[in-house]
């Protein structure tokens, strides 16, 4: 029983500062600097724990460093298709001017 309790409290000074680290790294895909885009790295050292971390890049402030994951990542929005208002088309348009202008053709 001894034993089984000193391999536990070992276990648990190990895996503690581990999660705890992991636990306080900034979140997100957001800059923790300037709070502006930032882009994820491939690193080979943390390709093992993808899904739980990644190396960012800020292009805004040149901020780089390691960010936690959301392990439930939010769905992109979604698109929506909107009818014209009208049935006339667009004679004027610009890209009407260019096509018809257009020597290749
Ligand atoms: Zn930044």
């Amino acid at each position: 029983m001894f034993v089984m309790f000193m391999a536990a409290l070992w276990i648990v000074m190990f895996v503690a500062p581990v999660v705890l680290l992991v636990a306080l790294l900034p979140a997100g895909r957001d800059c923790p600097r300037c709070g502006g885009e930032t882009l994820a790295i491939r690193s080979a050292l943390l390709r093992p724990v993808r899904r739980l971390l990644s190396q960012r890049w800020c292009t805004s402030c040149g901020w780089e460093g390691t960010t936690r994951n959301h392990l439930h990542p939010q769905p992109l929005p979604g698109l929506e298709l909107v009818r014209a208002e009208s049935d006339e088309a667009d004679d004027d348009a610009v890209w009407r001017g260019e096509q018809r202008d257009n020597p290749l053709r």
